[in-house]
């Protein structure tokens, strides 16, 4: 026998006028349900269950469950025709929203049933609902705020969603319903302990937040931060699971994580920026793709798989190149660059790459510089965006960068636009980077996303009025946003490692030296060993401009030197 419910399509988001019979196709379908689950209470939510609001169409109704009877209420819905959720960013299978259709007077409605285990969740929707229902004036400023959207462009369902939610808490938060935020002293779990981890970590437990974090090496950055340190490879589901029942929720300092392990996760606790984030970004080639369909510029570029797809795409792109591993690179690792015909022979293996594996290769683009873009976005949808970032580059490594960066007023407006529309498409809760290359002609092209703290923003430390990694904390946890402000000239000079292999000790009269700087401050990520190139802390300096911040981060740093010592132990500087 066909199933009563039909099935689900996807479309844009259209505004149309309300429509009653949304009334009968919800009272239908609970009526489908209480026939086979007479226990279950089938709410009429969402735009369509208020007379007179336009909207999608879409019939909304929450189902009132528990934890445990989630899997069999999913289930029977099964059972009912309607399916799983389509799209890049569904719920998690915790509080699934299982989708279909009813065909009414000839029209089809589409249906999404949400399974909700949290009472609170429901009630919120509840009281939204019925806020509407008494007030006339509320459906009007909701039914604006809807076509003003609509509108702006031609938009993705996701999309038109996140731009609904900062209009929508603040009614919660009105009558009182709204989201309770994580506060301390819960425990905050980060995926990756490196030296983004261990400056989350720090902000975080400077917030009175306890930290757990989750990496391979038990010696890294974030070790002696952590209150709890779960060894584990980034790719092993067991370790991150482990990780989600120690803490409360879950960041990450770095893409590159198993999307296996990152899902395992999102089903134990909430993760944050979020999966989306993670899995358009850890793919050069996904991400390029994403930022096309968001209108955003990017490079020339081909996807290619054997050295003859290279050719082919140097031809049409013309010499020179950047080939680039998809995933994995980072630093200027995982990439090459191509000058010359000759180079081209030979290039797929001197990335170590599978033969077959995907990779991306773009133009080389003669920029005028490198900026970037930090964003910040609260869990119901506040943006703060930080001043743009003016950074070089050595060999594909950062070295320094400048903020505010000194340009035309519009070009950061620029900047913070892409910026704050990709996070809404992404659905970012946290912070988001944004790499760009300022053209000759003005224009502004993506290279690369982060949806995570990032190298270009640590000047935020001394520099802004809440640093990124604050700033980070706040939003994962579901707090408001701090000001995003730049409150004085700053730069940032990365401290690089030098020479072989060895513990890693800076010669202290140097030290003594560089600090004699007295707006000068230094951030060292504790690492064991330095060897040649590795990030082994960076240097910040405040001034009367950010030439000026620059000349002193730049010569601090010049006076900071590893020992050659490599006993390990720490010299007393008398000698
Ligand atoms: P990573 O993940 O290592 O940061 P990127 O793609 O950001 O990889 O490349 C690192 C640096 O290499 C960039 O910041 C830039 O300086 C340089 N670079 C990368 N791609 C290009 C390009 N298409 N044209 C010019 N320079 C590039
Ligand atoms: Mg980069």
């Amino acid at each position: 026998m066909q199933p009563p419910i039909g099935p689900y399509e996807r479309r844009v988001a259209t505004v149309e006028p309300w429509d009653p019979r949304a009334l009968e196709v919800a009272a239908a379908v609970a009526e489908l349900i209480n026939e086979r689950r007479p226990d279950l209470v089938v709410e009429h939510i969402g735009s369509t269950a208020v007379p007179g609001l336009p909207g999608k169409g879409i019939v909304d109704l929450a189902i009132a469950t528990t934890p445990d009877d989630v899997p069999a209420v999913a289930a029977m819905l099964g059972d009912l025709g309607f399916g799983p959720q389509i799209g890049p960013d569904p719920w998690p299978p915790s509080r699934p929203m299982l989708v279909g259709s009813l065909v009414r007077a000839g029209t089809t409605f589409r249906i999404h049933c949400h399974v909700m285990p949290d009472r609170e969740e429901l009630n919120r929707d509840i009281a939204f609902r019925d806020a509407l229902l008494a007030d006339p004036s509320l459906v009007e400023g909701y039914a604006a705020l809807k076509s003003g959207i609509v509108e702006s462009g031609a938009l993705e369902p996701h999309q038109y969603t996140y731009r609904k939610q900062a209009w929508i808490s603040d009614v919660h938060r009105k009558l009182g319903v709204e989201r309770r935020p994580v506060t301390p002293p819960a425990t905050i779990g980060i995926l990756g302990g490196g030296q983004l981890g261990r400056m989350i970590g720090l902000a975080a437990r400077e917030m009175g937040y306890r930290v757990v974090v989750l990496d391979p090496d038990p010696d890294c950055p974030a070790a002696d931060i952590a209150d709890r340190l779960v060894v584990s490879p980034y790719d092993d589901v067991g370790g991150a699971l482990r990780l989600a029942t120690l803490c409360d929720i879950v960041t990450y300092e770095l893409e590159h994580i198993a999307t296996e392990v990152v899902d395992a996760v999102d089903a134990l606790r909430p993760v944050r920026p979020g999966r989306l984030p993670l899995h358009v970004t850890q793919d050069r080639i996904a991400e390029r793709r994403f930022l096309e369909s968001a209108g955003v510029e990017v490079a020339p570029w081909r996807e290619v798989r054997t050295t003859d797809d290279l050719r082919e795409a140097a031809d049409a792109l013309g010499l020179p190149v950047r080939l680039k591993v998809a995933t994995g690179g980072y630093d200027g690792r995982g990439q090459l660059r191509l000058e010359r015909t000759g180079d081209l022979d030979g290039a797929l293996r001197r990335l170590g790459r599978p033969e077959g594996e995907a990779l991306l290769v773009e133009s080389e683009l003669a920029f005028q510089a490198e900026l970037s873009v930090v964003i910040a976005r609260s869990v119901v949808g506040g943006i703060a965006t930080y001043p743009v970032a003016c950074n070089r580059h050595d060999d594909g490594i950062l070295v320094e960068s400048m903020a505010p960066a000194s340009l035309d007023p519009e070009i950061p407006e620029r900047a913070a636009a892409i910026g704050e529309r990709l996070a809404v498409m992404m659905g970012v809760t946290g912070t988001l980077t944004v790499e760009l290359f300022l053209m000759p002609d003005q224009r502004l092209i993506a290279n690369e996303l982060a949806p995570r703290v990032h190298n270009s923003g640590h000047w935020t430390i001394e520099g802004a009025a809440t640093s990124q990694f604050e700033q980070h904390v706040r939003a994962i946890c579901g707090l408001d946003l701090g000001s995003s402000m730049a409150l004085a000239p700053t730069a940032m000079v990365n401290l690089l490692g030098t020479g072989p292999a060895r513990p890693a000790r800076l010669e202290a009269l140097g030290l003594a030296r560089a600090m004699a700087d007295p707006t000068v401050h230094l951030h060292l990520y504790d690492k064991r060993q330095v060897f040649e190139r590795r990030k082994m802390g960076h240097v910040t300096a405040i001034g009367a401009s950010t030439e000026e911040a620059l000349a002193r981060a730049r010569a601090a740093v010049d006076l900071l030197r590893w020992t050659d010592d490599s006993s390990g132990e720490p010299r007393d500087g008398r000698a």
